[in-house]
């Protein structure tokens, strides 16, 4: 944004402008901090995307948008007495680009995100049209409310932005009022707690009554830094490269166009297909062998479609259907608990966690290729365990411990294992701790989140903005980086 300023307001072209985002890593004349190398490749790239699709949007309009606006637009509401919930005041924002037409007669909105043009819910439209359609803005340069309105659609990764049908000043008064209204009159009432994936960013995260709070890592040391949100995924990345971790989970870029491996692909397609059977389908009923291919698995090539397929047959000898208790409405998706002394918040999405005679039965669900491994021991083969073990051992899910097990279900194309391991057992606790502690610990005081390149390279998500890696792979393949 701080890049598209300078060429949108101060005049400035664009060339200068990348040797400038270069130069001082995205700083340009604020206070924060350089950004990781990463970062500012990505950037370089977004803002030519960005420049690019604006110039291709304005050819093929005819009534051009061409005046960027600098102030946000605003629709206020505003009481002299203090309405049922004690405010005067309401304002509606919307948080993107902004352009109007020399007359002031048309107004763009312009949404951005980090990948490809995204399909949004309509209402988000409905909103976004509404403020650029009503919104006030304390600028000079405004020159009048406007008659028509768009919506464009950028994604940083695609130079074509995607625009939505122009709409009348009255058009998204009426959608305004039937769509946009409700929601915002369900968004400012609501008060629900769902502790989850925003947990980290939340003020009241400590002392929250939705979320849990454990010493999980006792033997950890306390950390004092930015609050994390944590899963065994990110650890796992983590422990693959810091430059990967971070790029991909904290900053949330990602390579669209990079190609999934099959192995992966049938993975997804199977944990698909059990969550539909299990949270869909008939749950009083056994996964059967021979039952239909789902979607997900259809959706597969030949060769990991019959892949899949047997793994989805040796599943049903180790589904736990109809045995889950029927009364099971405490079944939960996703379990999280903030670790005060750490400051993280841990996550972890069990693929099936119900109660059961008192206690909890939480089951991991893997696809692999290959045997589990005799010689190590299961909690670092599959640390999700390793973190399953702690939650339910904190007690922090209620139901008794010592009636509670974790169980991990492999499943190959040519066979499948059941595992248990006992949450109420002080030796299986320790070597959880030592197991997700030597992952943490790391991740917790780092600062500089460096590339380690490697095999992950190969597969990696974020592999076009990384310089070392992109030169390991290139290496590897015996192509000098400059030739390709
Ligand atoms: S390409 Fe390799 S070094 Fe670069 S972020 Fe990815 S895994 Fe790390
Ligand atoms: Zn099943």
């Amino acid at each position: 944004m701080a890049a598209l300023d300078r060429v949108e307001f101060d005049g400035r072209d664009e060339e200068t402008v990348v040797e400038e985002l270069v130069r001082t890593r995205g700083v340009f004349d604020s206070r924060d901090a350089p950004a990781h190398s990463g970062l500012v490749a990505w950037s370089v790239e977004a803002f030519r995307n960005y420049r690019a699709a604006w110039r291709t949007h304005q050819v093929a309009v005819t009534a051009r948008c061409t005046r960027p606006v600098r102030s946000a637009w605003k629709v206020v509401h505003h009481r002299d007495v203090p309405d049922h919930r004690g405010v005067v005041r309401y304002e509606q924002t919307c948080w993107g680009r902004r352009y109007e037409s020399d007359d002031g007669s048309v107004r763009e909105m312009w949404l951005l995100g980090f990948t490809t043009p995204k399909e949004r819910p309509s209402v988000v439209y409905a909103a976004a049209a509404n403020v650029a359609a009503f919104g006030g803005s304390v600028s000079p340069d405004q020159v009048r409310q406007p008659d028509r309105v768009r919506v464009v659609v950028f994604g940083a990764m695609s130079p074509i932005a995607h625009q939505l049908p122009e709409w009348t000043a009255e058009q998204i008064r009426r959608r305004a009022r039937d769509e946009v209204a409700p929601r915002l009159v369900a968004v400012v009432d609501g008060t629900e707690r769902r502790a989850g994936r925003d947990c980290a960013q939340c003020p009241q995260t400590p002392g929250c009554a939705a979320l849990p709070t454990v010493d999980l890592l006792p033997n950890l040391p306390a950390a004092h830094g930015r609050r994390q949100m944590l899963s065994v995924t990110d650890l796992r990345l983590y422990q693959s490269c810091p430059a990967r971790y971070h790029l991909l989970r904290q900053l949330r870029i990602r390579d669209v166009e990079a190609i999934e491996s099959q192995a992966i692909a049938v993975g997804r397609a199977v944990d698909t297909a059990l969550r539909n059977r299990h949270v869909n389908g008939c749950r009083t009923h056994r996964c059967e062998s021979g039952q239909p291919l789902d979607e997900a698995v259809n959706a597969l090539p030949e060769e990991s479609r019959r892949s899949a397929a047997r793994m989805l047959d040796h599943h049903s000898t180790l589904c736990p259907f109809p045995d889950v208790e029927a009364h099971d409405s405490e079944q939960r998706n996703i379990v999280s608990v903030y670790d005060d002394r750490l400051d993280v918040v841990f996550i972890a999405a069990p693929d099936l966690l119900y109660p059961r005679s008192g206690g909890w039965v939480w089951r991991e669900t893997k696809t692999s290729k290959r045997r589990l491994r005799r010689d190590r021991p299961l909690m670092r083969q599959v640390p999700q365990l390793a973190l399953a073990v702690l939650l339910l051992a904190s007690g922090s899910l209620g139901r008794d411990v010592a009636r509670s097990r974790v169980e991990f279900e492999q499943l190959r194309s040519d066979g499948c294992v059941l595992e248990e391991l006992d949450p109420g057992r002080p030796t299986v606790v320790t070597e959880a701790r030592e197991v997700i502690g030597e992952m943490v610990g790391p991740l917790l005081v780092d600062t500089a989140f460096a590339p380690t390149p490697g095999r992950d390279c190969a597969s990696c998500e974020v592999r076009r903005w990384c310089g070392p890696g992109s030169q390991h792979v290139a290496k590897q393949a015996g192509v000098p980086l400059h030739d390709r």
